[in-house]
C-alpha cells in the first residue's frame, strides 16, 4: 500500500513538474489524475474479467498493488478449489462405501419423501431409480405396522417385520433422525436370524410339551405311593418324598417355559378383556397367605377399588401373581409385604414391596433374563425356576408396559409395573 502512495506522489511529481515548465501545472496534475485512474480502471476490468471468465489459470498480467490483489485471489481460488475437490472425494468415498452395504440404506427428507437409496434398497425394498425419488416412503413400505413406527416410533428399538417383496423373508428397519427432521432409514436383511430364533423357540417348545405327560406320570404314581404309607417302606419314605418334590419342581420348570413359549408367539395372542385387577389381587393375597403360611408375614392390599385393566387376564395373573410369590420366598418369616394398585399422572402402577433379603444392584439390570438368579443357591431352595421375572417382563411387553426394579441388599424390594393410562378402564 505504502508502495502504490509513492508510486502515484512520483506520478503527480512527473506531471506536475512538465506542468510547472510549460507554465499550467494545475491542468498537468488534473490530467495526471486522470491518467492514474485510467490505469486503475483497466486493471478492475482486467480483474472483472478475469472473475467473470473463471479462467483459472491465466492469471492476469499486472504489477504493483494489482499484481499482488490477482496473486492472493488466485491463492485463494486455488486452496478453495483443493479444498472442494477434498471435499468431493470424501462424499465420493462415503457414498461408494455406502453404495458397498449389504443394508439398505434409504435417505428420507423432512417431509417423508425418499431422497436418496443404495444398491441394496433397491434389492431390499424394491425401490426403483428415478420413478421412485421424491415419492413418499410410506406408499412404498405400506405396512401399517411400518407407517406407524415411521411416523411416531419410538425409533430406539428397532421393527423387525416379514418383506413385503420376497416371501419368507424378515427385515429389521431402524430409523434415525438427523438435521431438521430428515430421517435415515437402514433395512437389514435378517432372515436367518429370524429362522434360527424360530427354531430356538420352537425347540423350547416342543421339549416342553413332550416332557409334560412322562412328568405327569411319574408324579402320578409318586403321590400314589406315598399315599400308601403302610404299604412303603419307610426307608423309602425319603426318597419318595424328595422325588416328589424334584418331579413337582420340574413341573414347575415346564409349565413356565411353556408359558413363555405361549408369550412369544404373537400368533396365540388372546384379545384383550377387561380385566377386574382389583378382584384378582384380593384372591393372589390370599394366595400370598396360604404360600407363605409358616413364615406368619403380613400381606397388606392397598388398591383402587373402581380401576380396571384393559388386558389379557390369564397373563396378567401369572405376572402378577410371580411378583407377590418372590415376595414371600424372598422375605423372611415375620417380614412385611405390601401390594399396591392405582393410577396417577397418566400410568397405572401394580407394585409388591417386600422388606426382605434384597438384590445387589449389579444384578437388577439382569433379573430378567431367563435363569438368571441374583443367589443360585437360596432360589433352587425356596423352589424357584429362574422364569419369573422374564414371564413378568414378557407379560408387561405384551400390555406396552414396563418393570421398575428398586431394591436395597438386606432391606427389601419394590417391584413396579408402570402400565400405559390408556390402558385404566373404571
Ligand atoms: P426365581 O424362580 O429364581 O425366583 P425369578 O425370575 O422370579 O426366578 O427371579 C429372579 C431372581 O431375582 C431370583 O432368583 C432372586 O434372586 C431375585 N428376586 C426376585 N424377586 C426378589 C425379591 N422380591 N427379593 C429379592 N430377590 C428377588
Amino acid at each position: 500500500m505504502k508502495q502504490e502512495a509513492s508510486r502515484l506522489l512520483y506520478f503527480l511529481l512527473l506531471f506536475g513538474l512538465v506542468g510547472w515548465l510549460f507554465d499550467h501545472p494545475g491542468w498537468a496534475l488534473s490530467l495526471g489524475f486522470l491518467t492514474y485512474t485510467v490505469l486503475h480502471l483497466r486493471q478492475l476490468e482486467k480483474l472483472y474479467r478475469w472473475l467473470r471468465e473463471g479462467s483459472d489459470d491465466d492469471i492476469p498480467e499486472a504489477t504493483g498493488l494489482w499484481g499482488e490483489v490477482f496473486q492472493n485471489i488466485y491463492k485463494l481460488q486455488r486452496d478453495e478449489r483443493r479444498s472442494r475437490d477434498n471435499l468431493i472425494g470424501i462424499i465420493e468415498r462415503a457414498r461408494s462405501s455406502v453404495s458397498s452395504l449389504r443394508e439398505a440404506v434409504v435417505l428420507v427428507d423432512g417431509n417423508g419423501n425418499l431422497e436418496w437409496w443404495n444398491p441394496a434398497a433397491e434389492r431390499i425394498l424394491g425401490l426403483q431409480s428415478p420413478t421412485d425419488l421424491g415419492q413418499p416412503v410410506t406408499n412404498l413400505v405400506r405396512d401399517p405396522v411400518f407407517i406407524r413406527y415411521f411416523e411416531q416410533g419410538p425409533h430406539d428399538v428397532p421393527l423387525q417385520l416379514p418383506s413385503a417383496i420376497h416371501p419368507a423373508h424378515h427385515l429389521q428397519f431402524s430409523v434415525n433422525r438427523f438435521g431438521s427432521n430428515d430421517r435415515l432409514m437402514i433395512v437389514e436383511d435378517i432372515t436367518r436370524l429370524h429362522n434360527l430364533e424360530e427354531m430356538r423357540k420352537d425347540f423350547v417348545a416342543n421339549v416342553s410339551h413332550e416332557l409334560r405327560t412322562p412328568l405327569t406320570v411319574l408324579s402320578g404314581y409318586l403321590e400314589t405311593m406315598l399315599s400308601m404309607e403302610e404299604e412303603t417302606p419307610s426307608r423309602w419314605k425319603r426318597a419318595l418324598q424328595q422325588m416328589d418334590a424334584q418331579a413337582g419342581r420340574m413341573t414347575s420348570l415346564v409349565n413356565d417355559l411353556l408359558l413363555l413359549s405361549r408369550l412369544e408367539n404373537d400368533s396365540l395372542k388372546q384379545e384383550p378383556r377387561i380385566v377386574n385387577v382389583p378382584a384378582m389381587l384380593q384372591q393372589l393375597k390370599n394366595e400370598a397367605i396360604a404360600y407363605g403360611l409358616e413364615k406368619h408375614q403380613r400381606v397388606i392390599l392397598e388398591c383402587d377399588d373402581s380401576l380396571r385393566l384393559v388386558g389379557l387376564e390369564d397373563d396378567l395373573r401369572s405376572a402378577f401373581s410371580n411378583l407377590v410369590t418372590n415376595a414371600v420366598k424372598y422375605t423372611q418369616a415375620h417380614g412385611e409385604i405390601q401390594m399396591r394398585w392405582w393410577a396417577e399422572n397418566g400410568f397405572v402402577f401394580f407394585s409388591v414391596k417386600d422388606d426382605g433379603i434384597g438384590i445387589d444392584a449389579r444384578h437388577i439390570p439382569r433379573l430378567t433374563e431367563r435363569f438368571y438368579r441374583a443367589d443360585a443357591a437360596r432360589s433352587t431352595a425356596t423352589g424357584g425356576t429362574g422364569l419369573g421375572l422374564a414371564i413378568v417382563k414378557h407379560v408387561l411387553l405384551e400390555h406396552k408396559a414396563r418393570l421398575d426394579i428398586r431394591s436395597t441388599l438386606g432391606k427389601g424390594s419394590t417391584f413396579t409395573c408402570v402400565f400405559p393410562g390408556s390402558l385404566a378402564a373404571h
